[in-house]
């Protein structure tokens, strides 16, 4: 694994964030980096605010307080096409495919380069999701859950994103193809240096892959650590999930 960015600015940045739904914040006072070629886990249970969080550093939500700085910059008052244009990519939890549209159609959608640079970033993302490289002609309503997964995170890839946003990639998927997809996003960070933030309800398969991460409970910020330390110490994370907080 690569070791998390010291020398240079976070590529996302979360100081004293407050957010959530028409002014009331579900998370509230949360701090949180991811550097470049770093892999870290948003984890925690169901409605601790991990998407919530997701939405609000791609700018589909304002912060109600506290600032999101994504790629250097602040965000406050920049649209999320602005903030995607920047190099943010983010896989929805729905996935947002268009499902009368071909594989090969809704990952052109993610291309964002010259003729040459788009043959590359497609050919890349193949070789990366090779079980999608058959299935070009195939409607995107016609995959199975598995498939519909790759192909989000192919038009997340061939956009080329410095920072990649991933949430619940295993939403409704069996274990083992959980295990084949996860290690895409290391290689991806390791490859080409993208921070990659995932959410993750597989927390033993998200700390195999991560740096570091980070576990939110009723949208407090309740452990934060390496994922080595996290791993090794099930009994603070089963805490951290059950509201017995270690940070409080
Ligand atoms: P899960 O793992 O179940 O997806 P989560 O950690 O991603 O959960 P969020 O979806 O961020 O949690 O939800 C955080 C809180 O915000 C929950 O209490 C949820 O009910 C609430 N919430 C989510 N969407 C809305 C909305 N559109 N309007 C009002 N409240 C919402």
């Amino acid at each position: 694994m690569s070791e998390p960015s010291t020398d240079r600015a976070p590529l996302v940045q979360l100081t004293g964030l407050h957010t959530g739904y028409d002014g009331i914040p579900v998370v509230r006072g949360l701090n949180l980096t991811v550097g470049s070629g770093e892999v870290v886990a948003l984890l925690g249970p169901n409605g601790a605010g991990k998407t919530t969080t997701l939405l609000t550093i791609s700018g589909l939500l304002k912060p109600v307080e506290g600032t999101v700085s994504v790629l250097g910059e602040d965000t406050a008052g920049v649209s999320p096409y602005k903030i995607a244009r920047r190099g943010l990519a983010h896989v929805a939890e729905d996935r947002s495919l268009f499902f009368e549209l071909t594989v090969q159609e809704n990952i052109k959608l993610g291309l964002r380069g010259t003729r040459a640079q788009n043959k590359a970033a497609y050919d890349r993302a193949m070789e990366l999701l090779p079980a999608l490289a058959p299935l070009g002609k195939r409607a995107a309503g016609l995959l199975s859950g598995g498939e519909q997964q790759m192909l989000a995170m192919a038009r997340a890839i061939v956009s080329e994103p410095k920072c990649l946003l991933v949430d619940e990639m295993s939403l409704g998927l069996a274990p083992i193809i959980v295990e084949r997809l996860l290690p895409i996003v290391r290689r991806i960070a390791d490859e080409t240096g993208c921070g990659v933030l995932i959410v993750e309800q597989h927390v033993h398969m998200a700390l195999e892959v991560a740096d570091r991460a980070y576990v939110l409970n009723h949208g407090e910020l309740v452990l934060e650590g390496t994922a080595e330390d996290l791993a090794k110490n099930r009994e603070l994370l089963e805490s951290s999930y059950l509201g017995d907080s270690a940070m409080h």
